[in-house]
């Protein structure tokens, strides 16, 4: 240890690293070596990329050549240009988070987007929390708690990992009532259902999946009609919150017929992971006021991104994730092209194949949307890890056993890294990482 430490190239990583981080990286170092691994030919080196991985963000950027426009383990939707600009603005400063500008008196976060939400759903009144699993939690816990919730058993839905209808449900402290069949609910299951300890009828939208034959759901204007005659609440939980007309299951439908609608900032929204709860003010009073609401709190950076979306809908600009579901076969395939040539010209043969993308993110299961890939030589598995592994990392789709990339998620200013990455992946004798420093 003594003598690795006094050689006089560690002097140099002691210019860069703090001393406890250079000793803690000998000293692993050394232990590897012990514990059976070879010494390196350069032990100094070995002890600096030690370093260098140490002090790399883990969080990094993804070229996502997947087609999936909203692909939850790539962070679902990328944010505007306008919502970027807004995290930028707010996240190295002071702001107005908590503090009303006009009187100088403390004010309230969830304020500074009521009045754009408004204007966009016609909602009486809104919170935006954490994410929509959140905002499920708070509308049932406040509004509900105690007493009965019937749910049709076609929407027992678990939307990803853990999160499943009767979880969220028992967490709330509500009663989960189930009616009707998986593939078959009616009026009068829920009807049948309601006491006098119903609090609400809630309704999930299946979002990653659809049950399709010999099916019957209750629409929501029924439920509605239903909830109203009994004198007890309709949540609807829209999940992927479409705001474009026709787009189902729509937020302003929603908003019109339930008390309280929920759904994600960053699914068709296209903003940041958040949650949005709207409805009658009263309903989302009680909501604000429980407890559970300052656990769930949205923070700063994701409501100056949120805003800055809300923004864009008011405006009518598309967000990215609706660009990219927009654009035509033919502009893909121009691009498809001019990367097949950039690959020949770098001695990769590559070719385009029709497919579809999908929206993903829990959002309009089986649509598909025409695309054309590029399909790359080689064998798929490994090529797809080198490119995964890369910088930036490229993820890739496996389709007819080849590794095929659909540039309808890839940026245009994208494209130029994408070739490096391809050509540094596809030769195994070169590192797969063209923007490393030193390389
Ligand atoms: C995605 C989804 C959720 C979970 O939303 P998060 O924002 O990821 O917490 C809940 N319900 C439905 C119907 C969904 O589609």
């Amino acid at each position: 240890m003594a003598s690795v430490l006094q050689a006089a190239e560690v002097d140099s990583l002691r210019e860069l690293y703090p001393h406890r981080l250079v000793v803690q990286a000998i000293r692993d170092q050394l232990e590897a070596e012990r514990n059976g691994g070879a010494q390196p030919a350069d032990r100094v080196e070995a002890i600096s990329r030690r370093l260098e991985e140490w002090v790399s963000p883990h969080l990094r950027r993804v070229i996502n050549a997947t087609g999936v426009v909203l692909h939850t383990n790539l962070g679902r939707s990328p944010l505007s240009e306008r919502a970027v600009e807004a995290v930028v603005q707010i996240a190295g400063r002071y702001s107005n988070v908590e503090l009303d500008l006009e009187s100088g008196r403390r004010g309230d976060r969830q304020s500074l987007v009521t009045d754009v939400i408004r204007r966009l759903t016609g909602a009486e009144s809104a919170l935006v929390v954490n994410n929509n699993a959140a905002a499920i939690l708070l509308a049932l816990e406040a509004l509900t708690r105690r007493r009965e919730v019937i749910v049709s058993r076609g929407q027992q839905v678990e939307i990803g990992g853990s999160f499943r209808i009767p979880d969220v449900m028992r967490l709330s402290g509500s009663r989960m009532v189930e009616v009707g069949t998986t593939n078959r609910t009616r009026a009068e299951d829920y009807v049948a259902a309601i006491t006098p300890r119903t609090g609400a009828l809630l309704r999930v939208h299946t979002s990653n999946f659809r049950v399709v034959g010999f099916t019957e759901a209750v629409s929501l204007k029924e439920m509605a009609d239903i909830a109203r005659r009994h004198g007890i609440l309709l949540i609807d939980d829209v999940g992927s919150g479409a705001m474009s007309p026709g787009v189902e299951p729509s937020v302003l439908e929603s908003v019109e017929l339930a008390d309280v609608t929920t759904f994600s900032g960053d699914k068709l929204l296209g903003g940041p992971q958040a949650g949005l709860a709207l409805g009658r003010s009263e309903l989302i009073s009680r909501m604000a006021r429980s407890p559970l609401a300052r656990a769930v709190r949205i923070d700063k950076l994701t409501l100056a991104a949120l805003e800055a979306t809300l923004l864009d809908h008011l405006l009518g600009v598309p967000t990215p994730a609706a660009r990219m579901q927009a654009l035509e076969l033919e502009g893909l395939q121009e691009r498809a092209q001019t990367l097949v040539a950039a690959l020949l010209a770098r001695g990769i043969s590559s070719s385009v194949v029709p497919s579809s993308s999908v929206m993903g993110g829990g959002s309009q299961p089986g649509i598909e949307i025409p695309t054309v890939l590029v399909a790359l030589p080689g064998r798929p598995g490994a090529l797809a890890t080198r490119l995964r592994r890369g910088r930036p990392a490229v993820m890739c789709r496996i389709q007819d056993a080849a590794c095929c990339l659909d540039l309808r998620t890839v940026a245009p200013d994208e494209e130029a890294e994408l070739v490096a990455a391809i050509v540094a992946a596809s030769d195994p004798s070169r590192p797969n990482d063209p923007n490393r420093p030193g390389v």
